[in-house]
């Protein structure tokens, strides 16, 4: 497989080979790339481990998904930590960077000035990566609307369900995302299946036909 068989925007194979380097998908992104970008968009839930390729498995699932000409939060990636988050944006903006897409990172903001959520200007960017707890209360505070959006990413669900917190945080994005929203593609990413993963994965996808991966 190569990455133009996957029908991206010029932008985004731009963002691939100039920006990455990349000059073909990993084995991981052959398989689950074809499943992700084209319709039905259909769900999926993949083992995979740190090195596998799988952040630019969901950051080109979240890139191609949103519409440049439409400005509100499209995709939303959901990670463990902070420095994760951070990270995962990071890249996403490199391999974005020929798109024009806005990102915003919706993490717990500077301890030592602490902005409360309430006074935190709406979120417009396109993208949104964070953590469950910030995500949350932005979505609560209505700061973060769910109406547009078309993908929802679990990053290492893993390392996040192993987070005093971080499970009925997530439950609770899942169930205000439900309440306005009966179209949006999710993507779970985790390491491990564990029960605990396995129900969450289950309880995230519903009844609905997915993939396994
Ligand atoms: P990840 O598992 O997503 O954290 O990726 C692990 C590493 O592999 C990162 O340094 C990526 O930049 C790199 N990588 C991901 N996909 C490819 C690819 N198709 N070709 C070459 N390197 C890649």
């Amino acid at each position: 497989t190569t990455f133009e068989e996957l029908s991206l925007s010029p932008e985004l194979l731009k963002g691939l080979y100039v920006e990455m380097k990349f000059e073909k998908p990993s084995k991981i992104q052959a398989k689950s790339l074809p499943m992700i970008l084209n319709p039905p968009h259909r769900d999926l839930i993949a083992q995979a481990h740190n090195g596998s390729g799988k952040t630019t498995c969901f950051n080109l699932g979240m890139l191609s998904r949103v519409d440049p000409n439409l400005q509100a939060p499209q995709a939303l990636c959901i990670c463990p930590t902070r420095e994760l988050a951070i990270q995962n944006i990071e890249v996403l903006r490199k391999m974005g960077k020929y798109t024009g897409i806005s990102s915003e990172c919706a993490v717990p903001m500077d301890r030592r000035d602490p902005i409360p959520v309430m006074k935190r200007a709406p979120i417009m960017a396109q993208v949104v990566i964070g953590t469950p707890g910030t995500m949350k209360n932005l979505i609560t505070y209505k700061k973060l609307g769910v109406t547009k959006l078309k993908i929802l990413v679990f990053d290492e669900a893993d390392q996040m369900l192993a987070e005093d917190g971080f499970r009925d945080d997530s439950l609770r994005i899942i169930k205000e995302i439900e309440k306005f929203n009966s179209s949006c593609q999710v993507l779970l990413f985790s390491a491990t299946f564990n029960e605990t993963v396995k129900n969450f994965a289950t309880r995230v996808v519903g009844k609905k036909e997915h993939n396994e991966l």
